[in-house]
């Protein structure tokens, strides 16, 4: 097996313990992990790191990462879920082969471990109301109480479980708890309940079952049956692991196997949400438009979006592993976006809030083929042409009647360059009788056309970009922003209040020719405006509808301060 220095993951205290495990051969050669969501929902941005992790230490380790469906809760489970969370790992770039599977696969053989247990006397049936269990249970200063039905002989429990198994007893009516220490200062170990009657539909196993085996019973006993070496889940379960130890060691001679409960902690980012309950909220309120709304920190609204696999593997990497929860800023997965569109997404040019730009001296009916570079890093990817004429679409932030401090565009009397052509002298606008901009005038400067000797003659300190008013293709553009305006959605007051307003803007904008082609999900960085991408649902070839996804720069604390 390969040793974590030869991975291009940094080094983190997992990778130190497996390392550790693999010098000693603790596992005989075998690595194994999970990721094992529960398919009651959207994967977000917090599971996108433990994919990564899962997945990433399998591939680095010469293991396999097997995709678990934690499906013990019949009433939330839904197939539309099942199919949405491969999708999501899929284009997160994992493939877990033939090792994808689900824990109500494992439903006869949790049983039959729980009649073991049962017979061992390590298990009884409890037929305390609800009410009454939670009252025995104690609390953290007063142990709790043992049950009265503790005692039940072996063969009681059996016939009562059974009975439960055979659909003899409405919901609630008993339950199945490990019998371990209502004194313990662990709450998970004061008796947990294995078992619960529940007469509902599975999205699986549909009507065959009437009793559910709970989570902490299910997982640990998921893992040694698939002889996982590295069971690794968040800091909220580190109470939980003795819990887990307890049961394996319970059934070691029938399993055999006791994989290594490993907490890190979980992803906390600011500006979003990440817990499955205020998503359904935001959803069903309608705040957002659908669960892969590209505001939404869904995977499949990151994929709408315009994110992309790589960056979330770079943030994964870069923000690394730890036993310490703390916050993440929004900015740091941004930017590991914006590394990875800078790499691989093509320039194009679009004006999104036009105003008419007249250059008075150039010629009425000529035009002139510029060149862009389709991507400055990458010269192999060719240029094209983009023809210059006598009237253009630019920015109407690029001119300023009376310039700011600093301000180097537009404005009568100041000269700035047209990327890829020329340099112009701005003369004068003209306005509507409202007082409104209609159109900016020029006059170009014939021997500075770029790419021509000596173009760089006149130096200015503006470049905008352009497109010629005669070929240009309306197109709409989303322009999305954060979905919260505060870091930490809901401390002052009910997170929905939190929304930020401004989050998703829709306008008509001009794209240069070259875009209307574009395939759904082709990314491109407008110029001077960020990175764009044609919308998965709605954008078709012909008719681009484009999301953007990051702006170029971190403006978020320019502008929202
Ligand atoms: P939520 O808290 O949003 O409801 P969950 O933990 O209940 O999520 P699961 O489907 O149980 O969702 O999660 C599957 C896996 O993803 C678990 O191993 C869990 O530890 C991990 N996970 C969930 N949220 C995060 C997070 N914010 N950061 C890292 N890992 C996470
Ligand atoms: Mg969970």
């Amino acid at each position: 097996m390969p040793n974590s220095t030869e991975k291009h993951a940094p080094a983190n205290f997992i990778r130190h313990m497996i390392d550790e495990d693999v010098s000693q051969n603790k596992w005989g050669g075998r690595f194994a992990t999970r990721f094992p969501p529960e398919p009651n929902g959207y994967l977000h941005y917090g599971h996108a790191k433990s994919i990564c992790l899962n997945f990433g230490l399998a591939r680095d380790y010469g293991g396999q990462c097997h995709m678990r469906f934690d499906d013990t809760n019949p009433e939330k489970e839904e197939q539309e879920y099942v199919d949405a969370i491969l999708d999501a790992v899929r284009w997160l770039g994992f493939d877990w082969g033939e090792h994808q599977f689900f824990a109500s696969d494992y439903f006869d053989r949790l049983y039959a471990l729980a009649e073991f247990l049962i017979q061992q006397g390590m298990a009884y049936v409890d037929s305390q109301t609800a009410e009454a269990m939670r009252e025995h249970r104690g609390t953290h200063l007063i142990p709790g109480q043992n049950s009265p039905f503790r005692e039940r002989s072996v063969v009681d429990n059996l016939d009562l479980f059974r009975r439960m198994k055979a659909g003899e007893f409405p919901d609630g009516a008993h339950v199945l708890r490990a019998k371990i220490d209502m004194a313990s200062p662990n709450f998970n170990l004061r008796d947990p309940v294995l078992y619960r009657i529940r007469h509902a539909e599975h999205h699986r196993t549909g009507n065959l079952w009437c009793i559910y085996p709970l989570y902490d019973y299910t997982h640990c006993i998921s893992d040694a049956l698939e002889r996982i070496t590295h069971s690794i889940c968040t800091l909220e379960f580190e109470d939980h692991r003795p819990l887990y130890d307890w049961v394996l060691d319970q059934l070691a001679p029938q399993l055999g196997w006791h994989p290594q409960q490993i907490e890190f902690a979980r992803l906390n980012l600011t500006y979003v949400v990440l817990s499955k309950r205020k998503l359904i909220q935001l959803v069903e309120s309608q705040a957002v438009d659908s669960w892969d709304d590209p505001r939404l920190p869904t995977l499949v609204g990151a994929r709408r979006r315009g994110f992309t696999a790589a960056g979330f593997q770079l943030f994964t990497d870069r923000i690394g592993v730890s036993k310490a929860d703390s916050w993440i800023d929004m900015s740091v997965l941004e930017e590991c976006m914006r590394e990875d569109l800078n790499l691989n997404a093509e320039r194009r040019i679009a004006v999104l809030n036009p105003i008419k730009l007249i250059i008075d001296n150039y010629p009425e009916n000529l035009q002139e083929d510029c060149f862009a570079p389709n991507h400055p890093l990458k010269p192999e990817l060719g240029k094209r042409a983009i023809p210059l004429s006598k009237e253009l679409w630019i920015e109407r932030e690029d001119y300023m009647e009376t310039p700011s401090k600093g301000f180097f565009r537009l404005y009568p009397g100041n000269r700035v360059r047209l990327r890829y052509a020329y340099v112009i002298e701005c003369t004068h606008a003209d306005y509507d009788a409202n007082g409104q901009l209609l159109t900016v005038h020029a006059e170009y400067l014939p021997d500075t056309k770029s790419g021509t000797p000596g173009s760089d003659s006149v130096k200015v300190k503006g470049n905008i970009h352009w497109l010629p008013v005669k070929s240009v293709e309306a197109c709409e553009v989303r322009l999305y922003d954060r979905l919260f305006s505060v870091p930490h959605p809901g401390t002052e007051q009910d997170f929905m209040l939190d929304i930020n307003p401004h989050s998703k803007q829709i306008i008509q904008a001009w794209i240069e020719p070259a875009l209307t082609g574009a395939q759904a999900e082709e990314r491109f960085q407008f110029e001077r405006h960020g990175y764009f991408v044609a919308d998965r649902v709605d954008s078709h070839v012909g008719k681009p509808v484009f999301n953007r996804t990051v702006g170029l720069k971190d403006t978020w604390g320019k502008t929202h301060a």
